[in-house]
């Protein structure tokens, strides 16, 4: 029955504006980024057939969250957040996960899909170069930790998955430059440890209180402060 029911739908003639699919093509893609959507677009680009060139600038795959916030848990629950291809196998009671589960799932996700055969991690890419004669393009990488060691690999495409958070950007208000506390952006707020010049505060003697402004974001506690 489902087998019939799979050819009424298949063999139905296709819209007149559609085309048949010509032959399949396989191209030389970069891919630029290792987070959720460098991984993603990997994955379905490997499926297809194409060769991939994965750069991951850190040493590891989950972007952001791998950069960011020791005590980070996510905002969006497992359902929402883990791709349809790949379950945790827990759909029947969702979570939220931490940061460190969610790097789990992602590195359980590149190791299921063979990710890692094709990522190139600790690789920054300095520059994509256009080639008009052949159409193609030159990607430019150096190893992360050895400037010297650099080179180059000829693709057809690129997927640039580098995320909205690679640079910080420090906006400037009337009055900044007078004010006598500390200012610091968030993206250098990684845990407590951060401020006061690397002491939890807890440990400060006299256990000074801090006051603290949040400016921006959508940060529920905006203001507050720290024993
Ligand atoms: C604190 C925080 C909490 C968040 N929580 C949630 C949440 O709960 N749910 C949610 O859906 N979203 C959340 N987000 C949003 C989050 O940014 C995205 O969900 C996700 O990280 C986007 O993935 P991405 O792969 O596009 O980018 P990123 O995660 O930013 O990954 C980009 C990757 O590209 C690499 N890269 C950049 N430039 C280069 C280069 N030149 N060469 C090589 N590699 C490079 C970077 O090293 C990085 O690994 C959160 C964001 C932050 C900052």
């Amino acid at each position: 029955m489902a087998n019939s029911t799979y050819t009424q739908q298949t063999s139905k003639p296709l819209h007149p504006n559609m085309k048949e699919p010509g032959p399949k093509l396989s191209r030389r893609v970069a891919v630029i980024g290792a987070g959720p959507a460098g991984l993603a677009t990997m994955k379905e680009l490997m499926e297809q057939g194409h060769e991939v060139f994965a750069f991951e600038a850190s040493m590891g795959t989950g972007g952001v969250y791998r950069s960011h916030y020791g005590a980070l848990r996510l905002t969006s629950s497992n359902l929402t957040t883990s791709f349809g291809s790949y379950s945790d196998g827990k759909e029947a009671q969702p979570v939220i996960w931490n940061r460190d589960e969610y790097l789990a799932y992602l590195d359980a996700y590149a190791k299921r899909f063979n990710l890692y055969e094709n990522l190139r991690l600790g690789t920054f890419v300095t520059r994509v170069e256009p080639l008009p004669q052949t159409k193609s393009w030159r990607v430019h990488w150096r190893d992360s930790s050895n400037t010297d060691n650099v080179g180059f690999v000829e693709v057809d495409c690129v997927a640039i998955c580098s995320g909205v958070h690679s640079e910080p950007k420090m906006p400037h208000f009337p009055g900044l430059e007078t004010f006598d506390g500390r200012i610091q952006h968030s993206s250098t707020f990684l845990s407590e440890e951060n401020l006061e010049g690397g002491t939890r505060p807890s440990d400060r003697p006299g256990r000074k209180r801090l006051r603290y402004r949040t400016l921006g974001g959508a940060n529920r506690r905006r203001g507050g402060s720290f024993d």
